[in-house]
């Protein structure tokens, strides 16, 4: 099955390694060419020169770009794929990225006999690395049907979310909650640094508690306690998410104060911190503001 896989990012690159391989025919493509070139060095899959080239033969075309926006200036822009997809192919997009995008890229795409669905990813790079992602889809099961071998590659829970969006709808809500986590842990603990309690034996309570989540049992003993914040998702990112989050819900009417609070607390840290700053790293924000040191 020929396979095409366009973003190798801090995830792409891990997701796209388990498609080479058989029975999977994988041709990568990248913006920058130094880093398609690296992973067919060590793995089983040829480069393309563009987006075109990438997607002219393969029957399964993978986007994994940090936005809609990308996936639209890849798909129309020069070189893009949109007139080099071949007919009954399907582009599966694990971009975290925003439903109204998606529906109109599927609509366009549809009227090229070109199928689509929103298929992104959760789990982070040591899910995709082990291939045990969970994939939240949107579209039609008789089109996920055909793709469903190559979403098993990477996938280990994989949920039908809806039609074309919900995938992406379902994403942003949770990565909105994995801010409003990292930010609510973060106050918590610098409360109680101040208040003389060391950080890791408060931890060891909440944690055997209900104010626990990923961020108090995973994020913040694994990367803040070590002081490591190793880059594996960009802060930037998941301000985007919770953008898109913030926008489903303005559009819906819905009233969400606590996830418009933390969606511009992490426009505060992305402007602190800048673009290539990993998403735990907010933590520092609120570090500085009290100025103490959660360790
Ligand atoms: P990265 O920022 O690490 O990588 C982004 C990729 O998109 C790179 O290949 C980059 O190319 C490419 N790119 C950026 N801008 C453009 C452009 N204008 N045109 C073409 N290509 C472009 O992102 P991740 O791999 O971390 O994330 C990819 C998607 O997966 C995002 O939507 C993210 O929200 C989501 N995600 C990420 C997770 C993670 O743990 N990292 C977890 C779950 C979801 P170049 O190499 O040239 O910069």
């Amino acid at each position: 099955m020929k396979i095409a896989f366009l973003g190798l990012g801090d995830i792409g690159h891990l997701m796209a390694a388990h498609l080479a391989r058989d029975p999977f025919d994988l041709v990568v493509w990248n913006r920058t060419p130094l880093k398609s070139e690296d992973f067919a060095r060590t793995h089983k899959a040829r480069v393309a020169a563009t987006p075109a080239d990438a997607v002219r033969d393969a029957a399964v075309v993978i986007t994994c770009l940090p936005s809609s926006v990308e996936v639209e200036a890849v798909l129309h822009g020069e070189n893009g794929m949109l007139d080099a997809l071949r007919k009954g192919a399907v582009l599966v997009d694990c971009t975290s990225g925003d439903p109204p995008t998606s529906r109109s890229i599927a609509a366009e795409l549809g009227g090229r006999g070109v199928e689509f669905i929103d298929a992104p990813v959760s789990g982070g790079t040591i899910a995709a690395k082990a291939g045990t992602l969970t994939v939240m889809w949107g579209g039609e099961t008789t089109i996920f049907e055909r793709v469903r071998p190559v979403i098993e590659a990477f996938g280990k829970k994989i949920v039908h979310a809806g039609p074309v969006g919900s995938g992406d709808a379902l994403k942003a809500v949770n990565n909105a909650l994995l801010a409003v986590h990292i930010l609510s842990a973060a106050e918590g603990l610098a409360i109680l640094v101040k208040a003389g309690v060391d950080p890791k034996v408060a931890l060891d309570v909440i944690n055997a508690s209900s104010g626990r989540s990923n961020s108090s049992e995973n994020l913040i003993p694994q990367r803040v306690l070590t002081r490591a914040f190793p880059r594996t998702f960009r802060l930037a990112l998941l301000e985007k998410d919770i953008g898109i989050a913030a926008v489903m819900a303005d559009d819906l009417d819905a009233r969400t104060p606590l996830l418009s609070l933390t969606a511009e607390r992490f426009h505060e840290a992305r402007e602190i911190f800048g673009e290539e700053a990993d998403h735990v790293e907010a933590v520092k924000m609120v570090e500085q503001e009290n100025g103490i040191e959660i360790k």
